[in-house]
């Protein structure tokens, strides 16, 4: 690990009974203290050291916003004016596929000539609270990295995004109560998110045809007659709506105002769910929406990213960040041939499970070649690896084992620090 000017990244530090403290900026006072065996490293990746003496435990206050996602979580724990870790995690999505392949492959096998076995496929229960199981593991996952911060940060808050709108609200304009004081623009950013998400993000007028990803929420009758209310919004590509207040382009007769709206199924269980398995976790949880996150980061001008939504909904959206990033990537632990349905040539039958280790080495083991940090990405009987960093980029896709240093074993959530901006 390289101490240079260039990599001035954060270090996090933990006390000596294991207590998340304050982390530094101070590399030179933290190569001194491991010099002089008064801290140990625990972790290379975020670099976290612990303290072999006691330590008065002076601690800021510090929020993690989280912006939960199926595909991605944004993480970012702030102060009032710095960024102290930002992290953007990319979840599974191949559990449904090697699950129904599974399916399948069982399924098939009673066409088979095979001995008798009694028909189980019906004989399991499922628990109240019950997810599937891609869902769950999303959870799962979400808490996981999020306990990760706890262990490295003294984090006192956390506030969690659970969805891109406030139904409440729009069901219940009303509504009253401190949280819901907001001034009449940012009520109308909710509606507008409750509307496009209601249109399934298409333009209701060419249904996507246009090809143009911009996209408006269109009064059908002006503001001042139809209001604001989402009966009287409809979502509309740049083009046709430009179109349509041009002239040049009208819309489908069955869009008028009033129209009936198939009632949008209600999203994001995933979201709720981790939502309250958090609260029962963490004290100090709250919640916030993706419309005020847009109106945050819009408003502070700033890039679209999920740890950047993550600092925006931490609540300190000025808050400066080192450039520094940790990709984090949740793999399979398995490798098993019931998931699959390829067919391999000459009929040879494949080990119901991978090898663990090939010539040593397991896959997604973090290796080190030729001053380059890379992952193994797949591996060859012969010994020869396919190496790539996290997003997937290749490296090389075939090096001898002998020319690569293990840095660390496996572990099911990959990690990679990168310089952004
Ligand atoms: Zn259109
Ligand atoms: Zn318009």
């Amino acid at each position: 690990m390289g101490f240079g000017k260039e990599t001035d990244f954060v270090i996090y530090v933990i006390s000596k009974n294991g207590q998340p403290l304050m982390p530094t900026e101070n590399h030179a006072k933290v190569r001194i203290l491991l010099k002089n065996e008064k801290a140990k490293v625990i972790k290379r990746c975020p670099f976290t050291i612990q303290l072999a003496y006691d330590s008065t435990n002076y601690t800021q206050d510090i929020t993690l916003g989280v912006d939960s996602g199926s595909k991605h979580i944004g993480l970012s724990a702030t102060t009032k004016d710095k960024v102290l870790f930002e992290s953007d995690v990319e979840l599974r999505n191949d559990i449904v596929d090697l699950l129904s392949t599974r399916r399948q492959n069982r399924r098939t096998r009673r066409n088979r000539k095979t001995r008798y076995r009694k028909p189980r496929f019906d004989n399991r229960k499922r628990k109240d609270g019950w997810l599937a199981p891609s869902v769950q593991n999303k959870v799962d996952t979400h808490l996981t990295v999020i306990h990760k911060v706890y262990e490295i940060l003294p984090i006192t808050k956390i506030i969690v995004e659970v969805a891109s709108f406030d139904i409440q609200k729009i069901k219940n304009p009303t509504i009253s109560g401190t949280e819901y004081q907001q001034g009449e623009q940012l009520d109308f950013w909710n509606i507008r998110e409750y509307v496009l998400f209601r249109d399934g993000h298409m333009c209701r007028c060419c249904k996507g045809k246009s090809k143009d990803k911009i996209l408006n929420v269109h009064h059908i009758e002006s503001r001042k007659i139809g209001g604001d209310a989402p009966n009287n919004l409809i979502t509309l590509c740049e083009t046709c709506h430009k179109g349509y207040h041009k002239g040049t382009v009208s819309l489908p007769k069955t869009i008028h105002r009033g129209m009936s709206f198939k009632d949008a199924a209600f999203m994001g269980i995933m979201r709720w769910a981790f939502y309250n398995r958090l609260k029962e976790i963490y004290s100090n949880v709250s919640l916030t929406y993706g419309y005020i996150t847009k109106n945050t980061r819009i408003g502070n001008n700033l890039p679209k990213d999920h740890y950047v939504d993550a600092r925006c909904i931490s609540g300190n959206p000025s808050a400066v960040s080192d450039g520094m990033v940790y990709y984090q990537k949740k793999v399979r632990c398995h490798n098993r041939q019931i998931h699959k349905n390829t067919i391999l040539k000459g009929g040879n039958r494949k080990r119901n499970q991978a090898p663990y280790e090939v010539t040593g080495f397991r896959l997604y083991d973090k290796v080190r070649w030729k001053a380059q940090i890379c992952f193994i990405f797949g591996r060859r009987s012969t010994g020869r690896m396919d190496l790539r960093s996290l997003n997937g980029t290749k490296i090389n896709a075939s090096v001898g084992y002998k020319n690569l240093k293990l840095l660390e074993m496996r572990k099911n959530t990959l990690i990679e620090i990168r310089k952004v901006g």
